[in-house]
């Protein structure tokens, strides 16, 4: 059994995929193609957002967002204590420091709470400067927008909304992807939109931003890429990346119905022994992952060990805090229970719009017979 069944979506999409190769292929325009372009248009339109700006892979969507609003030395940058490092990573790179929040015991996403009281933690030492939120949809599952909007208001705040994990879920109406003043994408090949290598992208609705990211993201290019008039990065969506995720966005719409129906399965089956994903209301997770939280690490463990016995792949994600890293060795000893129940309890189950009727009943089964025999 795969875990997320990329095979399977390969072989659905076979003909519309090839195709597009083939064309490319024959064109040779591997740079630049016209298939970036009509992907930038077909994204931007389908999160809402006026513009989209294509780039090599999620992390540097992420360092040219840094970037665009002159993140540096002496700025705090405020993000959830579990995520993956590529949300913060590029700020501190730049200089900045990372402020961690604890994540909500429910839906897994920054707390606003947390998040409100870092910032006046931050202006009361007086020593940074705060600056910007990373607001991440994680494991799919939109975050709280509203209220982290209005706190980035309140505070002065950008916001930027790290929807890697995110592409196709709608928090009220709106797509995941369109949130914040600045929104950034991957399409690393398993997440809900993914690609055949590296890709990610950039979305912004201030046509001042994405003149600047176009020029970032080319080596700070001027009126060509041999005029240059900052210093910037070399980061591409090639054409052939851009051609397999125009197939694949043809379908992405009746695979996000797909994963409501495969997710609510597993959520009904599993909901009395192990916590399921709570999803607020008016709400659609794009379900990057399916998770569940055991009540203990052993209790997890067991599970595991459980589906490896029967062949069912399984997998933690994550597991370690943000600020138990080695490399924030200076934020060790802070404190965040949420997300370090999380990261103790927590593990990812098959999960994919390919996912079979008969795949899906026997990682139920193995679970629901654990309990039965561990009670
Ligand atoms: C995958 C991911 C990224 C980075 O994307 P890459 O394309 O691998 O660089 C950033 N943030 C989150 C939350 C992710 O899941």
């Amino acid at each position: 059994m795969e875990f997320i069944n990329l095979k399977a979506q390969y072989n659905a999409l076979k003909p519309m995929i090839d195709k597009m190769l083939e064309e490319i292929m024959t064109d040779a325009r591997f740079i630049g193609g016209k298939e970036v372009g009509e992907l930038e248009n077909k994204l931007a339109q389908f999160v809402g957002r006026k513009y989209c700006v294509s780039c090599a892979n999620g992390t540097d969507a992420l360092m040219l967002a840094f970037l665009a609003y002159g993140v540096g030395e002496g700025d705090a940058v405020f993000c959830p204590d579990m995520t993956f490092i590529a949300s913060i990573e590029p700020a501190c790179m730049l200089g900045a420091t990372p402020i961690f929040c604890d994540i909500d015991r429910e839906t897994y996403n920054i707390d606003p709470v947390c998040l409100e009281n870092a910032i006046e933690k931050t202006i009361a030492e007086g020593k940074l400067n705060p600056k910007a939120v990373v607001m991440v949809d994680f494991l799919g599952n939109p975050a709280d927008v509203e209220e982290i909007t209005r706190i980035c208001s309140k505070y002065g705040l950008v916001l930027i909304e790290d929807a890697a994990q995110g592409i196709g879920a709608v928090y009220k109406g709106k797509r995941c992807g369109s949130f914040g003043d600045i929104s950034t994408t991957s399409f690393f090949p398993s997440k809900p939109l993914g690609c055949y290598g590296d890709g990610g992208a950039v979305f912004t609705d201030s046509e001042e931003i994405a003149k600047l990211l176009s020029s970032l993201k080319t080596h700070g290019k001027g009126s060509s890429k041999y005029d240059n008039v900052r210093i910037g990065m070399n980061s591409r969506l090639d054409t052939v990346q851009a051609g397999v995720l125009l197939a694949k966005m043809t379908v992405l719409e009746k695979e996000m119905d797909k994963r409501q129906i495969i997710a609510q399965r597993y959520n009904e089956a599993l909901k009395d022994v192990l916590e399921v994903p709570k999803i607020e209301e008016n709400c659609k997770s794009a379900y990057a992952q399916y998770v569940l939280l055991a009540e203990s690490c052993e209790q997890r463990d067991g599970i595991i060990k459980a589906l490896k016995n029967n062949d069912i792949p399984s997998l933690i994600y994550y597991p370690k805090e943000m600020h138990k890293m080695d490399v924030f060795e200076a934020y060790n000893n802070e404190n965040f229970p949420n997300a370090t129940k999380y990261a103790q309890c927590n593990f990812g189950i098959p999960f994919s719009p390919y996912l079979t009727d008969k795949e899906q009943e026997k990682v139920i089964e193995t679970i629901l017979n654990y309990f039965q025999k561990e009670g």
